[in-house]
């Protein structure tokens, strides 16, 4: 059954799956909570695809990463592909349970997700309500998780999203992976054009949901040159250099109007998710990665616009 699993995930779209026993869980891991009679894990990791980061890489293109990068593969591909994959499984015999990740659903309340709107989230007593993506991918055997939190494969690095099957069927596990792709380089703190990730790679969630909707003026070629107008530090703002509390960070977001959202309340990235990206080129540029292209990823110097143009 393993292998049919397999090609039929593949068949709608995955390029890695994984297989974990429910040992390999916390006893007190959502997982267990959402279906007790779990006995295995499948994770299925989608590529982003690279051609979409080249459009923020470029500026030419921004909307792109927003609906087929995010909203696409989060509302339609990956769903799509559990659902066909547990009834596949029910076919056979067992109960399934497939398990997308819901962007609007925190477990940390006054904390948010850059992807969508702040004031979309639910905040609260969550852990029974979503499991853990990127404990479960590592148990999958998917990849490891880099320095700034980020899912890193063998084949795509940071550029993958992932969903999972709960299932009460025993499945031949997948070994985890050894980690040996991150090597703390610090390129992916290096990368945020808002400083939302501490040297220690961990990324504050308000910072990242500033900058992530481009409160950077230098990295956005949207932003109007008067910008911020009713903020007395607009151009610490607009140099990526403001260190922002919740508090203020709602002030911020609430005078961005940059791009027009996305459906269920996806915010268009205007960083592109400069930390992953910053880590692809690294990973690339050290040839650690198994899929190769034909041209490197980063072909240019990046550009930025000059503080100038928003001290009006
Ligand atoms: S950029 Fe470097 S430090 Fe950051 S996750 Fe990638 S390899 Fe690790
Ligand atoms: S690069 Fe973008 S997604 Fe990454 S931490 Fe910074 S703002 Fe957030």
């Amino acid at each position: 059954m393993k292998e049919r699993i397999i090609e039929l995930c593949k068949k709608c779209g995955a390029d890695l799956v994984g297989f974990a026993p429910i040992e390999r869980f916390p006893e007190d891991s959502a997982v267990r909570k959402l279906m007790p009679e779990a006995r295995t894990v499948i994770g299925l990791a989608f590529r982003v695809l690279r051609g979409i980061y080249r459009g923020v890489e470029e500026g030419s293109t921004y909307y792109q990463y927003t609906t087929m990068a995010v909203e696409n593969m989060e509302e339609t591909v990956m769903p799509m592909a559990t659902v066909r994959l547990s009834m596949m499984l029910e076919e056979e015999g067992y109960l399934a349970l497939p398990q997308r990740r819901h962007q609007q659903i925190m477990a940390e309340e006054n904390s948010t997700n850059p992807e969508v709107a702040y004031d979309a989230v639910y905040r609260g007593r969550t852990e029974e309500m979503q499991m853990d993506f990127s404990e479960a991918a590592v148990l999958c055997g998917l990849g490891e998780i880099g320095l700034h939190g980020a899912l890193l494969t063998d084949e795509f690095g940071p550029f993958v999203r992932t969903c999972f099957v709960l299932t009460d069927a025993v499945i031949e596990p997948t070994p985890i992976k050894k980690a040996h792709l991150c090597d703390k380089c610090g390129e992916c703190i290096k990368g945020c054009p808002g400083h939302a990730i501490s040297d220690d790679g961990k990324v504050d969630p308000w910072q990242c949901a500033v900058y992530y909707n481009g409160a950077n003026g230098l990295k956005n070629p949207f932003m109007p040159p008067d910008a911020f107008r009713s903020f007395e530090d607009r151009l610490t703002i607009i140099a990526g250099e403001a260190k922002v509390d919740p508090e203020t960070a709602r002030r911020i977001l609430d005078n961005i109007y940059f791009y027009p959202p996305a459906q269920h309340a996806y915010q268009c990235s205007i960083c592109g998710r400069a930390c992953d990206v910053a880590c692809y080129v690294h990973l690339e540029e050290k040839g650690v990665l198994t899929k190769t292209f034909k041209t490197p990823f980063r072909r240019r110097e990046e550009w930025k616009f000059d503080i100038k143009d928003f001290d009006n």
